[in-house]
């Protein structure tokens, strides 16, 4: 619409000028062309005057010769050929005494003249008084003549002296046909030439003008006009030009309009393309718009476009006091069937959930893949809890319902952390940071469920992340310390073994318990670093008490699963064990059931290569995974360490009291040592003694205590 406005202002700008320019043009050929008609008019007119006096003349001799005769010319024929041919341009001179026509020659023709009383005509008296009176030539006509033909008169009263006075003779007059005076003039030519002419009188008596002639096509508008002084009065010769330049005038306006047409054609036209290339750069920036803002695989928005409309809510609030919910949503072992299925299943399972949750909510919510098997959802103008908390529930078992991929069936689950805008953050960062801490929050309470931010997870989050940056150095600093806790024999109640459990001095904080930093040195890899630490505390304990002949069969040290699949760590214990220059089969290690679990056939080398150093291995927290006895079977190892939450409540649990009688059969029948762990009270004491099990772990016998006093204890016990 706008282009069209733009092409037909220019249009009509374009037109205007052409039209202008070749209006001008012609009025400047139109200027020309009439001075050139004026000086033509003037050309005439001399030329009319010229031949009118001259023929007029005529009278003035005639009146002579009336005069000098008293009124009687003799030879009149004689002279009047002779005045005629001398002078020419007169048809035929007259004589009319009295106003009556006598003599006129030549007389052929004009018989029917004589006699006619020309002070008697009504036509002509009027005009032939006037001359009596003003005794002056009169030019009078132009007549039809009684013989034919049109003629003006030149009259001329004569007066003849008589007594002293003059008295009116009669008129001397000379014919002169009006073709044989206009003979002189260029007009005929003219008028084939395009000019028009007309040649008028202003008829004396009355207030009018008599056309004297004309050409045959009318005159045109403003012609040139000029005087012609006749006796006793004035003609006028008016003349035009029948203008070509009305055609041409026309004709440049044409050519102006086509112009202009033509200039906005092509002005529309680039106008167009210009759009169309917009067009064009508008489709690749959309397109480019859209890999920037969707996730490919599933076709949902991304994360960065969940960003940008975040900070939009977030404006929202503030301004309109509008509220939404964000919920952070992360597929409950996700890995697991992407490990098992492959990235094909994996990514076919990921599509159906996006296409889940699309539909599981209205069509303005924004609907996020962040990114792995993590999604988020953004409901606008939500301010509802329990909203909030219905969606989230069904999202779950929308998510929960079974899934067909590549013929098999299954079932996956998801956690959701939810946060309110803007109550939860004020910025994108602080609101997803909060989001992903509930998440974390309700994947921690079991998975399968949702669980809302609050601010004290917040703290947590502060605080861990503090505790993160301290723990990088608590290693170079010295802020970590070895506790040391006896295992018991139980049927001679002798130290057997020790375990050495890690503890931090943090500055500030004081002593902190592992349960308050293991999970973040595993979460942050700093793990592996602590794990040598420890490793080599315990190798250099185990070689201070060698040399000091001390009794100890091991110590025992804990093995993180990250530790686990460190590839350097049989490398790296080896050096430590030859650095500290001890017999490795004073050190133990005690690795997790779960640890194990994870990659079976990978857990059994590393086992074989450390007993092949050695060095002996327990499996710790046993019961708490899923492995069965089955599986132990293959894994090389001394020592299975029975959980302490079989042992907390084995004297009121009989099935308790079942499960890990038949553990330590089992265990014994494979030729490993039993350990029962966190023997707090005299009862279980007695209860594990008597099902056999080998050694106890636990606050009746021990404390874990700083290396000062762990052997102290130690005497302590061997006396007891
Ligand atoms: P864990 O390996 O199962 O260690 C035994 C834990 O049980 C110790 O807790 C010990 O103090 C506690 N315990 C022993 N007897 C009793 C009892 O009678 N009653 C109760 N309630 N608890 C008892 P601690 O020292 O707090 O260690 C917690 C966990 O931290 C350890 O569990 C272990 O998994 C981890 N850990 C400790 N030190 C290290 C280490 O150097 N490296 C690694 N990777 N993990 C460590
Ligand atoms: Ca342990
Ligand atoms: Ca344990």
């Amino acid at each position: 619409m706008k282009r069209a406005f733009i092409c037909l202002i220019f249009f009509i700008g374009v037109f205007a000028l052409g039209s202008f320019w070749s209006g001008n043009y012609k009025k400047q050929v139109r200027q020309e062309q009439q001075k050139l008609i004026s000086e033509i008019v003037n050309i005439q007119i001399s030329n009319i005057e010229q031949r009118l006096s001259r023929s007029l003349s005529t009278t003035d001799m005639l009146a002579i010769e009336v005069q000098q005769n008293q009124g009687q010319i003799n030879d009149f024929e004689i002279f009047a050929q002779s005045v005629i041919d001398s002078i020419g341009g007169v048809s035929n001179l007259q004589l009319a005494p009295n106003g009556v026509i006598e003599q006129i020659h030549p007389i052929t023709g004009n018989e029917q003249a004589i006699g006619h009383n020309i002070l008697l005509d009504d036509k002509r008296k009027k005009e032939a008084w006037l001359a009596i009176e003003r005794k002056q030539l009169t030019l009078a006509g132009p007549f039809k003549l009684v013989q034919g033909g049109v003629a003006i008169i030149g009259r001329k009263p004569v007066f003849i002296q008589h007594n002293g006075n003059p008295r009116f003779w009669g008129f001397v007059s000379a014919l002169i046909f009006l073709d044989d005076l206009l003979a002189v003039t260029d007009l005929k030519q003219l008028e084939e030439k395009g000019y028009s002419y007309r040649l008028t009188r202003a008829h004396p008596d009355k207030q009018r003008t008599d056309i004297i002639t004309q050409s045959s096509k009318k005159l045109g508008n403003s012609p040139q006009k000029a005087e012609i002084k006749v006796p006793n009065g004035i003609w006028y010769l008016e003349m035009s030009h029948e203008m070509p330049s009305s055609l041409y005038g026309l004709l440049g306006y044409l050519a102006s309009f086509i112009i202009a047409l033509l200039a906005s054609w092509q002005l529309w036209s680039m106008m167009n393309y210009s759009q169309h290339l917009e067009r064009v750069v508008k489709k690749k920036t959309l397109e480019l718009e859209e890999l920037a803002f969707n996730d490919h695989l599933t076709g949902l928005a991304n994360r960065r476009s969940l960003t940008e409309r975040l900070k939009q809510v977030l404006w929202e609030a503030k301004r309109y006091q509008r509220t939404a919910v964000l919920m952070y949503l992360d597929l409950d072992d996700f890995k697991r069937i992407n490990d098992s299925m492959g990235h094909d299943a994996g990514d076919t399972l990921l599509k159906q959930i996006a296409a889940r949750l699309r539909g599981a909510v209205r069509e303005s919510d924004l609907v996020v893949r962040l990114g792995g098997d993590e999604f988020a959802v953004l409901l606008l103008n939500e301010d509802s809890i329990n909203n909030a908390a219905k969606i989230a529930k069904k999202l779950i078992q929308k998510i929960e319902q079974p899934v067909r991929i590549a013929g098999r069936g299954f079932t996956i689950t998801s956690s959701i952390g939810i946060t309110l805008v803007p109550n939860d953050g004020n910025d994108v960062p602080t609101l997803l940071g909060n989001a992903d801490l509930a998440m974390y929050a309700a994947k921690k309470a079991g998975k399968r469920n949702f669980h809302f931010f609050d601010q004290a997870m917040q703290q947590k989050a502060v605080e861990k992340h503090q505790l993160e940056a301290d723990l990088a150095e608590a290693v170079i600093n010295n802020q970590l310390e070895l506790h040391y806790q006896p295992l018991i024999d139980l049927q001679t109640r002798q130290v057997s073994t020790y375990e050495a459990l890690v503890r931090w001095n943090h500055p500030t904080r004081g002593f902190l318990p592992p349960d308050q930093f293991i999970g973040l040195a595993e979460e942050s890899g700093k793990i592996v670093d602590l794990g040598y630490w420890v490793i080599r505390e315990v190798c250099q304990q185990i070689s201070l008490r060698t040399q000091q002949h001390l009794k100890c069969k091991a110590i025992a040290v804990n093995l993180s699963p990250k530790q686990f699949v460190d590839p350097n760590l049989l490398e790296n214990i080896k050096t430590i064990v030859r650095e500290a220059d001890i017999d490795a089969r004073m050190l133990e290690v005690e690795i997790t059931e779960s640890t194990l679990m994870d990659n079976v056939d990978n857990a059994i080398q590393i086992m074989e290569a450390l007993r092949a150093m050695g060095i002996r291995i327990a499996i710790d927290d046993f019961g708490t995974g899923y492995s069965s006895l089955a599986v132990i079977k293959r894994f090389p190892v001394d020592k299975l360490k029975i959980d302490r939450s079989f042992v907390a409540k084995l004297d009121k649990d009989r099935s308790d009291q079942k499960i890990v009688r038949a553990i330590i059969a089992m265990a014994h029948t494979l030729q490993i040592e039993v350990v029962a762990e966190g023997i707090e009270t005299e009862q279980q004491y007695e209860l594990l003694k008597h099902a056999k099990c080998d050694i106890g772990q636990g606050y009746l016998f021990a404390k874990p205590k700083p290396i000062d006093q762990a052997f102290i204890s130690e005497a302590h016990l061997t006396r007891a």
